[in-house]
């Protein structure tokens, strides 16, 4: 099990539950758009929340976040490492740097400064930004160099007794980035943030970042993840979701089955599906629902659900843990399946 770092109010490591983050992109320096998005992230159920300081007008604007933010933030520092001080001074949960563009001269000051304030320290590493003699050691950024730098850096901050650290060893190739975090999981107990970098954007981006950090929480590695889009950093949090219900590392919602349908299918269900999943969306404990397009599989590939339909011809059935309790025309059992779910849910 790995060790156990307290990121503000939120704990990670140490069989704690996996930790969803994302990162604003507003202007850190711009107020009103920072604050709004940092309410949009907690909102939409967002653990943790990164902000990239760039430089010292920056901090002087995190000073209002860290008072008002509902949820931990996270500092986001490259290059500078006066800035990383600057930020566990006033007040953030925990900051990143990263060593392939940071000096550690300036180690025994941020170690100073975050033991003083409690303040976490996460090695980000990436692999487009690797230090140059690991790269030029292993030819290029490859999973066993990701890992070394990172327990590099371990050591350099262990020798100056500091151990409240949190990992990460990112790249953008699925396979690469889910071997380092393999190796590195198995080189010590921190606590991982795991996560695949630069994703891209859309389907494609959502299905690679699912790839690599599904992958990875299904063999126990990763306590705080982050799914990297081009986009609105709400959908992050959506998706990073979506990836621990998916893996059964968050059951507190409802979740929709529904069947692919085929030709024995003879009602709406498509529709009817987008219906069930407006009404459940916010049910915050857990709830299984089936939508089937038949009663030849319907109860049976859904008999655990709390409540469920199949389609027929005429008729359709509604049913619950897989018993059929009531037979009627589809259009009345389309009716009466949402009244049922709305007081479900209500
Ligand atoms: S539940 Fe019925 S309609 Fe849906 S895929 Fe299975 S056989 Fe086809």
């Amino acid at each position: 099990m790995t060790k156990t770092v307290k990121i503000g109010k939120t704990e990670i490591g140490g069989g704690n539950a996996v930790a969803v983050q994302s990162m604003t992109n507003t202007d850190t320096s711009d107020y009103v758009a920072t604050s709004a998005q940092i309410s949009a992230l907690a909102a939409a159920g967002c653990d943790i929340v990164r902000l990239a300081v760039r430089d010292l007008r920056d901090v002087e604007t995190c000073k209002k976040y860290v008072v008002e933010s509902e949820v931990p933030l996270v500092a986001d520092i490259q290059f500078d490492y006066r800035l990383a001080v600057s930020c566990a001074d006033i007040g953030f949960a925990k900051v990143r740097y990263n060593p392939g563009n940071t000096s550690h001269d300036g180690l025994k000051e941020l170690v100073a400064a975050c033991k003083a304030n409690g303040c976490p320290i996460r090695i980000g590493i990436n692999g487009g930004s690797l230090e140059k003699d690991i790269r030029a050691k292993y030819n290029g950024a490859t999973a066993a160099a990701l890992s070394e730098s990172a327990m590099r850096s371990v050591a350099a901050l262990e020798r100056e007794g500091f151990d409240d650290i949190v990992i990460s060893v990112k790249s953008s190739d699925v396979k690469k980035c889910v071997e380092a975090y393999r190796i590195l999981s198995k080189s010590c107990a921190y606590p991982l943030h795991i996560g695949i970098t630069e994703s891209g954007a859309g389907e494609d981006a959502v299905i690679k970042s699912t790839a690599g950090i599904a992958s990875l929480l299904l063999d126990g590695i990763g306590d705080t993840i982050r799914v990297s889009l081009t986009g609105d950093p709400v959908r992050e949090v959506e998706v990073g979701r979506s990836i621990l219900r998916s893996v059964g590392l968050d059951r507190n919602y409802a979740e929709v089955v529904s069947c692919p349908t085929c030709a024995r299918c003879f009602y709406d269900l498509e529709s009817l599906v987008h219906k069930t999943k407006r009404i459940v969306k916010n049910v915050g404990k857990p709830m299984k629902i089936a939508v089937m397009g038949c009663v030849v599989n319907g109860p049976g590939e859904a008999s655990d659900a709390d409540l469920g339909i199949a389609g027929g011809k005429e008729n359709a059935v509604l049913f619950r843990k897989g018993a059929v309790f009531a037979t009627m025309p589809v259009a009345e059992a389309e009716a009466e399946f949402i009244k049922m779910l709305s007081e479900l849910v209500s």
